[in-house]
């Protein structure tokens, strides 16, 4: 029987959405620090643990952008409108990321709370409510791996260091926190290596 058995969480634990309760840890835009994104009941907020350099946000949960054929270079993209005076607009002229060419489209509003889903959220490792590089960010055969807090970073080196993963009890059938990681870091051949990095990132 393998020794080093470990049992799965359930899906969500380590979302975005149940961190920021207890803080989001990111690195710090003025001093390179750790530093904190957190949510109560109203707007976002930063604060850095070394600087103390703080930054507020409020926002809508809701995202705007506009989906395109572009009529030139017939590539599909997806801009996002941050601009909230450009979010009420029933069409806007944008600009093809492929091409350049400019052609008007429909602004489209995506469900509530888009953002607090997984992976792709967090872009290449930021925070997705200041943009912040996450304090636990590595990459790993030029992708980015990331953990959300210490917390966080500890079950992926068990979970992925472990001889044994068993679902959480109860669980059976039901999505858990293991499945939402990319293919490659589950992969039996990297393993090792990425434990090793995260480990590495331990030490911060
Ligand atoms: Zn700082
Ligand atoms: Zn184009």
């Amino acid at each position: 029987m393998p020794e080093n058995r470990v049992t799965d969480q359930p899906y969500g634990t380590y979302s975005v959405y149940s961190v920021l309760k207890t803080g989001l840890w990111v690195t710090c835009p003025r001093c390179g620090g750790m530093g904190l994104v957190t949510r109560g009941d109203g707007p976002y907020h930063f604060r850095c643990t070394r600087c103390g350099h703080a930054r507020t946000k409020e926002l809508s949960g809701y995202r705007f952008r506009v989906q395109n054929q572009c009529p030139s270079c017939g590539r599909y993209y997806n801009i996002t409108i941050q601009d909230r005076r450009q979010q009420t607009f029933p069409v806007l002229r944008v600009t093809c990321p492929y091409c350049g060419f400019a052609a008007p489209g429909r602004v489209e509003q995506t469900g509530k709370q888009v953002w607090y889903g997984e992976g792709g959220d967090l872009r290449q490792g930021q925070d997705p409510v200041f943009g912040f590089d996450l304090w636990f960010l590595t990459s790993f055969g030029g992708r980015p791996v990331w953990a959300l807090n210490r917390e966080h970073l500890a079950y992926l080196i068990g979970y992925l260091s472990a001889g044994l993963r068993e679902k959480p009890a109860g669980r059976f059938g039901l999505r858990t926190e293991a499945d939402t990681l990319p293919g490659f870091m589950k992969t039996a051949k990297n393993r090792d290596r990425l434990v090793r990095r995260l480990k590495e990132l331990q030490k911060k």
